[in-house]
C-alpha cells in the first residue's frame, strides 16, 4: 500500500478534505491540543469555498460559494479570530433583489419594515407579523438549526415555545403552500419562492418553506455578506489559523483508501457517503454499508461566471443595490423550473441565482468592469449546456445585458463533480435535504458523525446541519472525536 505523507511523524488525527467542514474539524482538534494533518486532493484548499480568475486576468470569481449568511452566522466561525487572518465581510446595501416581469423588483432589505413597504398592500402586515419575531429570535433559531440538532431541540422548545412553534408550523410546509396561504400578492410570493428554491426541492414539497424562512430571517438578522477578495479569503483565514495552532495541510494528495493513511487515533472524512463507502473498504459493517448506499443525492447545478464591461443593466435599477439577485419571475414560474429539474428535465426558463460581488467589492474586477456569478439547478449529472438559457433569463429582466459580456466560464453538473468530488452529479449540498434526510444524514443513527468503525468520523455537509459554508458539521464531528477516539 502506498503511504501518504506524514511530514512530522505521528499525528493524533487525519482529516480527509480541506473544505470548510474539514478545516473546521481540524481547527477544533488543534484547539484541543491534538496534532492534526489535513489531506486535500486538489491543488488548492477550500473545496466549495475557492476564488479563481476563471475568465480574464484581474477578474476574481467565486467558483462555488459566494454569499455567506451561514458563514457570518456560524456559531463556530464567530468564535475564531478570522479577521486577524484577513477575513473581512462586506454587507451589500440590500441582501436580495427579485425582479418581476412587470419591470419592477422586490427588495429584501435588512429592515423588516422597509421590506414590507415594498410588498403589495395586503401583505405588508402579514410580512411583519411573520418575519419580525423570527428576526428578533434569530439567536434561538440559530441554536436550533446550526446547533447540535437533536439534543438541543427539546430544551430550546421548552424555553421558547411560541417562537419555535410559529417557525415550525410554517417551516414544515411546502413553499407554494405557505406563500399562497400567508400572502395574497405576487411580490411577497415571488421573493419567498425564490429563497425557498435554495432548498433544491420542488416548491410543492415540504419542507421547502423552511429554507425561505431561514434565509429571510438571516437577511434581517445578520445580512447576506460576501468576503472581501472572494470566498477564498475565508478559506485562507481558516487555514492560516489552523497552521498557527500547529495543524498541517498537504494538497494534491487524494486519499483513495483509509488503509493508505499513516496510523492515527482518529480519521475525519470531509466526503459524502458514496465516497466514504469506497474509501472505507471493509472497515464498515455490511449492514451499515447497505444503509449508506441508500443515501440519496439531489439535483445538480450548472454554473456560469461572466466578466462584464459594466454593471448589469437591470430594468429595475434597484437591483444594483443588492448583492444577490433571484432571476426567475413569479412564484409559479420558479416552481415550474424546480419541478422540471425533479422530473429529470433541464428547465427552459431556469431559476437563476445570481451574485454581483464586484459592485460592492472593487477588488474583484479591473476598474469599471464587473463580475457575475450565476447558477441554476439541473438534473443530477446533467451534462448539457445551460449558458444560453441562463443568459436569456437575465436578458429578460436586463435588456442589453448580453452586450456587456466580455468573457464566460461555464461548468456543467458533471464538471462540478470533477472539480470537487463531494459534488456528486453536481449536488452542492452533499445529498438531498428533504424531510427524511435533512435531520437523518447520513443515516438514522444516534450520533450522525460517528461511523461504526474504530476512530472513524464523517464531518462533511452530508451530516447535520447540512449544506452551506458554516463549518458546523466539521465542528460537531471533531467534538464527537474528542469525546471518543481522541479522549
Ligand atoms: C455553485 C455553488 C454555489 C454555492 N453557493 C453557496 C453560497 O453562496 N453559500 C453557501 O454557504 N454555500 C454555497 N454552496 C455550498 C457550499 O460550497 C458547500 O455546502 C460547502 O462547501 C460544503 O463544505 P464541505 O467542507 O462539506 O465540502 P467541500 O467544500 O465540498 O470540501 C470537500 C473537500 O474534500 C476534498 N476531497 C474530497 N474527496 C477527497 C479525497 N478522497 N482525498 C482528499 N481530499 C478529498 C475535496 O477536494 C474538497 O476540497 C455552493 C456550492 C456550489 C457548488
Amino acid at each position: 500500500m502506498p503511504q501518504l505523507p506524514s511530514a512530522r511523524g505521528r499525528y493524533d488525527a487525519a482529516v480527509i478534505g480541506a473544505g470548510p467542514n474539514g478545516l473546521a474539524a481540524a481547527i477544533t482538534l488543534a484547539q484541543a491540543g491534538r496534532s492534526v494533518i489535513v489531506y486535500e486532493a486538489a491543488e488548492t484548499i477550500g473545496g466549495g469555498t475557492r476564488t479563481k480568475e476563471l475568465t480574464l486576468p484581474g477578474f476574481a470569481h467565486d467558483v462555488c460559494s459566494a454569499i455567506h449568511p451561514l458563514g457570518i452566522g456560524s456559531p463556530f466561525f464567530k468564535r475564531l479570530p478570522l479577521e486577524k487572518y484577513g477575513l473581512e465581510w462586506i454587507q451589500p446595501d440590500a441582501p436580495l433583489a427579485h425582479p418581476l416581469p412587470d419591470g419592477s423588483a422586490v427588495l429584501l432589505e435588512r429592515s423588516v419594515a422597509t421590506t414590507s413597504a415594498g410588498l403589495d398592500a395586503p401583505d405588508q402586515r402579514a410580512y411583519v407579523a411573520l418575519m419580525e419575531p423570527l428576526a428578533d429570535g434569530w439567536d434561538t433559531l440559530a441554536s436550533a438549526f446550526l446547533g447540535p440538532l437533536r439534543p438541543s431541540l427539546i430544551p430550546l422548545g421548552i424555553r421558547h415555545p411560541l417562537l419555535l412553534t410559529t417557525f415550525g408550523l410554517h417551516a414544515i410546509r411546502s413553499a407554494c403552500g405557505m406563500a399562497r396561504s400567508v400572502f395574497r400578492g405576487e411580490r411577497a410570493r415571488a421573493i419567498f419562492g425564490g429563497m425557498s428554491a435554495h432548498s433544491m426541492l420542488p416548491l410543492e414539497r415540504s419542507p421547502s418553506a423552511a429554507f425561505g424562512l431561514v434565509l429571510g430571517t438571516l437577511a434581517h438578522a445578520i445580512g447576506w455578506p460576501l468576503a472581501r477578495g472572494g470566498s477564498q479569503s475565508l478559506t485562507d483565514a481558516l487555514a492560516a489559523y489552523l497552521r498557527s495552532l500547529g495543524g498541517e495541510i498537504v494538497t494534491e494528495t487524494p486519499v483513495t483508501a483509509l488503509a493508505d493513511l499513516p496510523p492515527t487515533r482518529a480519521i475525519l472524512c470531509d466526503v459524502t457517503p458514496r465516497q466514504l463507502l469506497s474509501l472505507a473498504d471493509d472497515r464498515l459493517p455490511s449492514g451499515y454499508r447497505k444503509r449508506l448506499a441508500r443515501y440519496r443525492y439531489g439535483p445538480g447545478v450548472f454554473k456560469l461566471d461572466l466578466a462584464l464591461d459594466g454593471p448589469i443593466p437591470w430594468r429595475a435599477a434597484d437591483c444594483l443595490r443588492a448583492g444577490t439577485v433571484h432571476v426567475g419571475g413569479t412564484l409559479d414560474e420558479i416552481a415550474a423550473a424546480e419541478r422540471a429539474v425533479w422530473q429529470g428535465k433541464a428547465p427552459e426558463r431556469p431559476f437563476v441565482l445570481l451574485a454581483q460581488q464586484s459592485l460592492f467589492d472593487p477588488s474583484r474586477a479591473p476598474a469599471g468592469k464587473q463580475t457575475v456569478w450565476a447558477y441554476c439547478h439541473v438534473p443530477n449529472g446533467y451534462t448539457g449546456d445551460m449558458t444560453e438559457a441562463i443568459e436569456a433569463q437575465i436578458e429578460r429582466f436586463a435588456p442589453g445585458f448580453r452586450q456587456r459580456i466580455l468573457a464566460r466560464h461555464a461548468m456543467s453538473a458533471a464538471d462540478m463533480e470533477r472539480y470537487d468530488a463531494n459534488y456528486i452529479g453536481g449536488d452542492i449540498n452533499g445529498g438531498v435535504q428533504d424531510l427524511m434526510q435533512l435531520f437523518t444524514r447520513p443515516t438514522i443513527q444516534l450520533n450522525p458523525y460517528v461511523m461504526p468503525a474504530p476512530g472513524l468520523y464523517l464531518c462533511s455537509s452530508s451530516t447535520p446541519p447540512g449544506g452551506g459554508v458554516h463549518g458546523m458539521c466539521g465542528y460537531f464531528a471533531a467534538q464527537a472525536a474528542l469525546r471518543g477516539a481522541l479522549t
